[in-house]
């Protein structure tokens, strides 16, 4: 998606070897041009598959998959990643490794929210390692709900998250794909 490229080249910033920082545009401050834009690529890709809900994780994972949610006029439910007074203890959770805080996050879905005939888009901003996609795709396995297929904003390639995926038969939508951020250089895969 070249809209999205050119935002990664022109506003993205390297931290280390691994981590690219999206705050401008995706992560904090949210460009709403981008995510209608991101929406209807997901919508063009999955079209076809009668989902029923957009699945993502709190916080960063929200714009896109609101985005998303609203070309497909389906509801779009996110994962939390705490308890509160006001939510539910009849959750599905599962432990997801943070990739950018280094720790186990629990994340929690209101039973209510997924059932046995969805049909689940899930859709995240970053595949890393896998570890956030994955944790929602176990829940979907304990609601007994179908995972259509996973899109995802930027996936970092040399990271282990799109072998993992494609290893398992998910299907996989990604915007953009990075094969390097070696020496504070953002180099995309073909
Ligand atoms: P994974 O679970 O695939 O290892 O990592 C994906 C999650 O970690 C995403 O939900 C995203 O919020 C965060 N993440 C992973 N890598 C990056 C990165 O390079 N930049 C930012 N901003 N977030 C990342």
């Amino acid at each position: 998606m070249q809209l999205l490229k050119d935002m990664i080249q022109a506003k993205g910033r390297v931290l280390g070897d691994d981590i690219l920082k999206v705050d401008s545009f995706l992560n904090q401050q949210v460009d709403t041009q981008l995510m209608l834009e991101i929406g209807k690529e997901f919508h063009h890709f999955f079209g076809q598959d009668e989902v029923t809900k957009i699945l993502t994780v709190e916080s960063s994972g929200i714009a896109p998959a609101l985005a998303t949610a609203m070309q497909f006029s389906v509801p779009m439910v996110f994962a939390r990643k705490h308890q509160s007074v006001t939510t539910s203890d009849d959750n599905y959770s599962a432990t997801v490794y943070s990739f950018t805080k280094k720790k186990d996050n629990q994340i929690f879905i209101d039973k209510h929210f997924l059932s046995t005939n969805d049909k689940v888009l899930i859709i995240d901003d970053f595949l890393a390692n896998g570890q956030a996609v994955n944790g929602l795709m176990e829940i979907c396995k304990q609601a007994k709900a179908d995972v259509v297929g996973v899109g995802v904003v930027i996936e970092k390639r040399f990271q282990k998250g799109h072998r993992y995926l494609v290893n398992n038969n998910v299907r996989l939508k990604v915007l953009a794909s990075i094969s390097s951020l070696s020496n504070e250089k953002i180099t995309f895969a073909e």
